[in-house]
């Protein structure tokens, strides 16, 4: 059994991962709060308290998907946001060693998302194409597989799909850009847009399906903005299929077909929801571990 984490802002999961001869079964999840408004100091305990919640003689190790900039050779954040604020060099290899005696990999989370679908999930009979994955949240992430490997860059950069300008001169996003995919296609600009209409947010798309006015044009405009993020996203790392996960996903429900038909990509839905950072960082750890 392998001790598997989602670090984010908000939460940590934390479940056991076993792998038998049928393939890999995951166990109960773990939810606690990643106590990030109390610095370096809260959020280790926090992860000390998720791995001790599962640590037993049966765990061969700890896999972690986590917020921020990991170097995936050392496990170690590099870079991290006012998300985890602190937590900068933090060596997961290290603390692992030091407190549980077991052996550890990291990796970022939302390379561990697209890696636990392709592995696990809605892109295995993907495994040898070019993959990218939308993942639209809170806020909206990415990440780009190609040759059988998540591609990255020296700062971790590449696949960040929430940034790209999709609209000239447009929306401020939160990174201080204007025009990012992110402005648009969050599941906060969503809400925002559908109040602007006056279309309740909770059925945006049963609605749509419904054929009610608003909730068609609602839909139209927000096919225009991922038709619009695909083909930039297209551009910088061309991919034959794009996995689209997140809340936004889950949000369409029995719609996500019709929403997505006809963009001009090959365009399906993630199949793992909230544990995929967890089977991408098990993938990871198999892959990697010592
Ligand atoms: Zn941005």
């Amino acid at each position: 059994m392998t001790i598997c984490i989602d670090m984010g802002a908000t939460e940590i999961k934390v479940a056991p991962i076993t792998q038998n001869e049928n393939g890999i079964s995951i166990g109960k999840i773990q939810r606690l709060p990643t106590n990030a408004h109390l610095g370096r100091d809260g959020i280790v305990d926090a992860l000390y308290t998720a791995i001790s919640s599962l640590c037993s003689a049966d765990a061969d190790g700890v896999a972690i998907a986590s917020a921020g900039d990991i170097d995936t050779k050392t496990s170690v954040i590099t870079y991290a946001t006012g998300n985890l604020l602190g937590m900068e060099g933090f060596d997961f290899v290290r603390f692992c060693r030091d407190y549980f005696s077991l052996g550890a990999r990291a990796i970022n989370d939302a390379h561990a998302a697209l890696l636990g679908e392709v592995e696990y999930g809605a892109g295995v009979n993907y495994r040898d194409m070019r993959v990218a994955m939308l993942t639209l949240g809170s806020g909206v992430g990415g990440a780009y597989y190609a040759d059988g490997a998540i591609v990255t860059n020296e700062d971790n950069g590449f696949g960040r799909f929430g940034h790209l300008c999709i609209r000239e001169g447009g929306r401020k996003c939160t990174c201080g850009k204007l025009g990012c995919s992110e402005a648009y296609l969050s599941g906060r600009a969503i809400h925002r847009d559908a109040a602007a209409m006056g279309i309740d947010g909770y059925d945006i798309f049963e609605k749509f399906a419904l054929g009610e006015s608003r909730n068609v044009e609602f839909v139209a405009r927000f096919r225009e903005n991922l038709g619009a993020t695909l083909d930039r996203v297209m551009e910088i790392s061309p991919f034959d299929v794009c996995i689209v996960g997140g809340g936004v996903a889950d949000w369409m429900g029995a719609q996500f077909d019709s929403v997505v038909d006809n963009l001009g990509y090959n365009v399906i839905r993630a199949s793992l929801g909230n544990s995929a950072g967890m089977y991408g960082a098990y993938a990871h750890y198999k892959e990697n571990r010592q």
